[in-house]
C-alpha cells in the first residue's frame, strides 16, 4: 500500500471564532518554532498537563522527536496563525501495531479554546487514516478537562478507561463515519459564520480610495454608507485629501483612529495587493474588492493577504454589499436603487444582475437582509451566505444570481439543509456544454443535455427559474402567501370566459393539476352565481358577478379540501370597476392570507407582478401575465413536495472498502500526475471496493495466453463463448474502433480474432481482454459524472447501442438517499422494459438498486473521480453484469468529505 504524505504545502480552515489558521507536516525547519511553542507558551500548568509533569528537558525532547531525523518520523501537524505556531499534534505509529497510534496534543496558552486543537486533530485523523492508521490512543491526567471535552466532542466514537488519575482514551477511526460528518461539518459551520461576521456585522468600516473625484467608485460607496445611515464608524482612507466628500480622509489604514472589521477596497486593481496587505497588518478582518482584472500575480498576492491575516474576502470585480438589519445599516454598494431592509437575503455573481434584482425587489416592496454582490468568489460564495442567512435570524427567503455555488461538493448538501428552513431562488439561466467539454465517455457526454438543471436543482430543495423576472415572481408568492398542499390541485376563477381559459392553459402548461371540480362543489358555486356562469374548472362567473358574490365564491373555494391554490383572474368591466362594484374589491376586502395560496392574475396590470395590500394589511401577489403565476404556483407546489418528503440518509451499499479505492486512486495519481483513464487492471480493483458486478476479464499479453485465457472464460460464457477485446491506453470506444469482437467459439475464432487485432492494431496494442460472452438481457448504463456546479452526479439510462438513439437516461446528487435509488429506475421512459409486468421483473431490481448505492458512495469518497461509466450492465431477471467499465481520474487536491478547509488561493485565484 502506498504510503501518502500529507501535503507538506499548507492547507487553510477556520477556527470556532472564524481566525484563518495554515495546517501543514511539521519538519526540520520547525524545531525552533516548536521547541518555543512548548517552552515559552504554554504555561506551567499546561506543560504539566501536557507531560505529566514538569521536567525541563521535555520540550527539547519533544523538539528534537518531531523534527529529528527519527525513522519513521512522526505524523506531527502544525497550526499557524499569522505565521506563529500556535498548536500541535502528533501521532506515533506503535512499532508492533501499525494501526494503532499515540497521540499527543499541545496549544499555546494564548490559542486555548479557540478550536486549534479540535481542527488539528480532524486534520490528524485524514492524514493518519491515509497512513492506514485505525485508532488513536492517549493518555491524560483526569484533570485535563479541556483535552477530554474535546475528545468527547469530536464526533467519533471515544472508549475511555480511569486509573490512578490518569485517563486512556481510544480513538477508533472508522466507526460512526456519519455522526463524525456531521460534527465535522457544524464546527465547518459554527467557524464560517465567525468569519463572516466582520463582512456582515461590522461595526467599523473603511473605504480606502476614497476619491474626491465626483462619479468615481470610492466615492459613491462612502456617499452611500453614510447616507443610509450605517450605525458603526466609517472612515475614508485616501493618501492624498484631508477631505473626502465632507468625510475627514486619512493618510492610510495604519493611521486610522481605530481598526475597522470590514475595508471596502475601491482602489485600482493593481493598488489591491498592498492596500489588502496593509489591510491585514492593520487587524482588518474582512474586504471587498470592487476592482476587476486582477491578474494572476495581484491574485494571489490578494488572496495570500487575505489568508494570512484571517480576512475573508468578497469580489474582487464586486459592486460591494449591503447589510441592512436595523443594527448595522450598512449600504456600502455603488448600485443605483436603495434596498429596502426586509427578509430577503440577496446574492449575486454580476453587478449588473444585482442592480436589476434590487431595483425589481423595492419596486415590489420585498425587503433585503443582507445583499452581497460576489464578483469572481475568490473568497466567499453563496455557499457561505447560504450558512449565514440560516443562522442570522432574520432571512426568511434566499434569492441567488450564480453561475456556481462555491465547493459543489458542499453544495448539495448544504442546500439540502438550508432549504428545509427556508425557500432558496436561483436563476438557472442553463449552462453550456463548456464545462464538461473534458469529459468524453458516454455518460459523461450524456449527463446534463438529458437530465434538466432544474431537476438537480429541485432535488437539492432550491427552486430554479428561467429568469429574474420569474425569480421575483415566484418570490413575490413564497413570500406572502402559504404553500399549497404536495398534491397541489389548482382552481381558476375568472370574470370573463375567455381570460380564464388562458390562465387554465397557462396552468397546464407550467404542469399543474387543474381537475374538475367536485359536483358539489360545482352546485354550491351555481348556487351563488349569476346566470350564464360556469362552475367546472376554470370557473367563469361571468362579467356581471358582484364583488360580494365573488367575494363568497372565493371563501367556498379556499374553503373546500379539494383544491390546494386558487388563481383569480379579473378584468376590469364597464359594470364594476373602480367603484363599490369593483370585482377586485372582493379580493382587497378579504384577508391576504388564506389556508392556501391565492394569487391574482390581472391582464391589464402594467407591472409584471405587484402587491395587492388586502384588508388585514397583508399582501396577495398580482400577476400581469397568467403563465407568470401559473410558474409561481408550480414552484410552490414543488417546494411543497419537497418538504413533504422525509430527508433520508445516503444510501449505504452493502460494500465498500472506501480505504482501498482511496489508496488506490491516490497510487494512480502518484503514477499519472496529470490524472487519466484507469487500465483493464486497475478498473477492476477500484470497482471491486465497492462490489460493482463486473465480469470476468483475463488480462492477457500474447496468443499463447488469449487461447489458455479464451479455454478458461469460454466455458462459462454464454453457450461456451468468449470475447476479446483489444487494449490500448486511453482507448474511447472499442467497438467503433473494431476492437471488440463477441461471440467467439473455439480455438481457431479466438486465434483468428487475435491475430486480425495484431494485424489491424500492432505495435499500439498494449494487450487484450479476454471476457466470457454474457447471456443477452436488457443493457443499461450507469456511472458517475462531475458537474461544475452539482458536483458528483450518479447517471442510470438505458445503454449499450441504443444509448445515443434512445437517449432515455436520468440523474441524481450524490449522495443518493434510498429514494432517490428507487425514483431513478422507476422515472426512466424504459422502466416498463426493465421492471415487467408485475410479479415479473425483467431485471433484477435489487442488484441494480446495489450498483447506483455502491457508485453513490464512490462518488463520494473519491473527489478525484471525473467520471465511471458501466456500459453496458447486462440486466436480466436472474442477475446484473457489466461487460465494459471505465474510469478516470483527476489530480485534486485530496479534499476529504471529513476535512474542513478553505479554498486553496492557486484554485481560487484559477477559476
Ligand atoms: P465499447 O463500449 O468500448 O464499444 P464494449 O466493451 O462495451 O465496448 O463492447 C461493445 C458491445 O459489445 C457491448 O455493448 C455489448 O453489447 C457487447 N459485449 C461486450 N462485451 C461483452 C460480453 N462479455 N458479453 C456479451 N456482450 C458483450
Ligand atoms: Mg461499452
Amino acid at each position: 500500500m502506498p504510503t501518502v504524505q500529507y501535503p507538506s504545502h499548507a492547507v487553510e480552515a477556520l477556527l470556532a471564532d472564524g481566525t484563518t489558521a495554515a495546517i501543514r507536516a511539521i519538519g526540520p525547519a520547525d524545531h525552533a518554532a516548536v521547541l518555543d511553542l512548548h517552552a515559552e507558551r504554554m504555561s506551567e500548568d499546561s506543560r504539566r498537563l501536557r507531560f505529566f509533569g514538569t521536567s525541563r528537558r521535555a520540550p527539547q525532547m519533544t523538539a528534537d522527536r518531531l523534527c529529528g531525523p527519527q525513522r519513521p518520523e512522526p505524523l506531527a501537524l502544525g497550526a499557524w496563525v499569522d505565521g506563529e505556531l500556535v498548536g500541535e499534534a502528533d501521532c506515533e505509529p506503535a512499532e508492533d501495531r501499525p494501526e494503532a497510534a499515540e497521540l499527543a496534543l499541545a496549544v499555546a496558552d494564548a490559542w486555548q479554546h479557540r478550536g486549534v486543537g479540535t481542527l488539528l486533530i480532524e486534520h490528524l485523523v485524514h492524514a493518519a487514516r491515509e497512513r492506514g492508521v485505525r485508532r488513536f490512543e492517549a493518555d491524560m491526567l483526569a484533570d485535563n478537562l479541556a483535552v477530554r471535552r474535546l475528545f468527547a466532542d469530536l464526533g467519533l466514537p471515544v472508549h475511555r478507561r480511569f486509573e490512578r488519575g490518569e485517563v486512556r482514551v481510544v480513538v477508533p477511526l472508522e466507526e460512526g463515519a456519519e455522526h463524525y460528518r456531521e460534527a465535522v461539518e457544524q464546527r465547518g459551520r459554527t467557524a464560517d459564520v465567525a468569519s463572516l461576521a466582520a463582512l456582515l456585522f461590522p461595526r467599523a468600516v473603511a473605504v480606502v480610495g476614497a476619491s474626491r473625484r465626483v462619479g468615481s467608485v470610492g466615492q459613491a460607496v462612502l456617499l452611500k454608507v453614510r447616507g443610509n445611515g450605517f450605525t458603526g464608524d466609517l472612515w475614508a482612507v485616501n493618501p492624498y485629501a484631508q477631505q473626502v466628500a465632507g468625510e475627514p480622509a486619512y493618510q492610510s489604514i495604519a493611521t486610522l483612529p481605530g481598526t475597522p472589521d470590514l475595508a471596502v477596497l475601491a482602489v485600482p486593481a493593481e493598488a489591491v495587493p498592498g492596500a489588502a496587505e496593509e489591510c491585514g497588518l492593520a487587524g482588518v478582518r474582512a474586504l471587498v474588492v470592487l476592482a476587476a482584472g486582477l491578474d494572476a500575480d495581484e491574485a494571489r498576492q490578494l488572496m495570500h493577504a487575505c489568508r494570512r491575516h484571517s480576512m475573508r474576502l468578497v469580489g474582487p470585480n464586486s459592486l460591494g454589499i449591503a447589510q441592512l438589519d436595523p443594527a448595522v445599516r450598512l449600504d456600502a454598494e455603488f448600485g443605483g436603487a436603495a434596498a429596502l431592509p426586509g427578509t430577503a437575503g440577496v446574492a449575486v455573481q454580476s453587478g449588473g444582475v444585482g442592480i436589476a434584482l434590487l431595483g425589481q425587489l423595492a419596486r415590489l416592496g420585498i425587503g433585503v437582509s443582507s445583499f452581497v454582490s460576489l464578483g469572481d468568489k475568490y473568497d466567499v460564495s453563496g455557499n457561505d451566505l447560504l450558512q449565514w442567512w440560516e443562522e442570522d435570524g432574520r432571512t426568511d427567503l434566499a434569492l441567488l444570481h450564480l453561475e456556481s455555488f462555491g465547493n459543489p461538493r458542499a453544495f448539495s448538501r448544504t442546500a439540502r439543509r438550508v432549504t428545509r428552513g427556508m425557500p432558496v431562488l436561483t436563476v438557472d439561466a442553463g449552462r453550456s456544454a463548456a464545462g464538461r467539454r473534458g469529459a468524453a465517455s458516454h455518460t459523461a457526454a450524456a449527463a446534463t443535455p438529458t437530465v434538466t438543471r432544474e431537476a438537480l436543482f429541485r432535488q437539492a430543495g432550491i427552486t430554479a427559474t428561467r429568469s429574474i423576472a420569474e425569480l421575483v415572481g415566484t418570490a413575490a408568492l413564497l413570500h406572502s402567501q402559504p404553500l399549497p398542499t404536495a398534491r397541489g390541485v389548482v382552481a381558476v376563477i375568472s370574470n370573463a370566459g375567455g381570460i380564464g381559459i388562458l390562465a387554465a392553459d397557462a396552468c397546464a402548461e407550467a404542469g399543474l393539476d387543474l381537475p374538475v371540480l367536485p359536483a358539489s362543489t360545482t352546485a354550491e358555486l351555481l348556487e351563488l352565481l349569476p346566470e350564464g356562469a360556469g362552475a367546472s374548472n376554470p370557473v367563469d362567473t361571468t362579467a356581471a358577478v358582484g364583488p360580494a358574490e365573488l367575494a363568497c365564491c372565493i371563501d367556498l373555494m379556499t374553503g373546500t379540501r379539494a383544491i390546494d391554490a386558487l388563481l383569480v383572474s379579473i378584468v376590469p368591466t364597464a359594470l364594476g370597476t373602480g367603484g363599490e362594484h369593483d370585482p377586485l374589491s372582493a379580493l382587497l376586502d378579504g384577508p391576504a392570507r388564506r389556508r392556501i395560496p391565492v394569487v391574482a392574475v390581472l391582464p391589464d396590470q402594467e407591472a409584471p407582478v405587484r402587491y395587492l395590500t388586502c384588508a388585514d394589511g397583508g399582501r396577495l401577489p398580482a400577476y400581469a401575465d397568467p403563465a407568470a403565476a401559473a410558474r409561481a404556483l408550480a414552484h410552490a407546489r414543488d417546494r411543497a413536495r419537497w418538504l413533504a418528503e422525509p430527508p433520508t440518509a445516503a444510501a449505504v451499499p452493502d460494500t465498500a472498502d472506501s480505504a482501498v479505492a482511496q489508496h488506490l486512486a491516490q497510487a494512480f495519481l502518484a503514477d499519472h500526475p496529470q490524472g487519466g483513464w484507469l487500465d483493464p487492471k486497475q478498473t477492476v480493483d477500484l470497482l471491486d471496493c465497492y462490489d460493482l458486478p463486473l465480469t470476468t476479464s483475463i488480462w492477457a499479453r500474447d496468443e499463447h495466453d488469449v487461447l489458455l485465457a479464451a479455454r478458461t472464460l469460454g466455458q462459462l460464457g454464454h453457450e461456451g463463448k468468449s470475447v476479446l477485446k483489444a487494449y490500448w491506453p486511453d482507448q474511447l470506444h472499442k467497438s467503433a474502433a473494431g476492437a471488440v469482437r463477441t461471440g467467439l467459439s473455439g480455438v481457431d475464432e479466438v486465434r483468428a480474432a487475435y491475430r486480425e487485432f495484431e494485424a489491424h492494431f500492432g505495435e499500439s496494442m498494449a494487450g487484450v481482454v479476454v471476457q466470457p460472452m454474457a447471456a443477452p438481457g436488457l443493457e443499461l448504463l450507469a456511472g458517475v459524472v462531475q458537474d461544475q456546479v452539482f458536483g458528483p452526479l450518479v447517471m442510470l439510462g438505458l445503454g449499450g447501442t441504443a444509448t445515443d438513439l434512445l437517449d432515455d437516461r436520468t440523474a441524481r446528487l450524490a449522495p443518493l438517499t434510498e429514494r432517490d435509488l428507487t425514483t431513478m429506475v422507476t422515472e426512466l421512459r424504459s422502466a416498463p422494459l426493465l421492471l415487467g409486468r408485475p410479479g415479473t421483473p425483467q431485471v433484477d431490481l435489487a442488484a441494480l438498486l446495489r450498483v447506483l448505492a455502491g457508485l453513490s458512495r464512490m462518488a463520494t469518497d473519491l473527489p478525484q473521480l471525473a467520471e465511471a461509466d458501466l456500459n453496458p450492465l447486462i440486466a436480466r431477471p436472474g442477475g446484473l453484469l457489466c461487460v465494459d467499465a471505465r474510469v478516470r481520474l483527476e489530480p485534486r487536491p485530496a479534499f476529504d468529505p471529513y476535512l474542513r478547509r478553505l479554498r486553496s488561493p492557486a484554485a481560487a485565484a484559477q477559476e
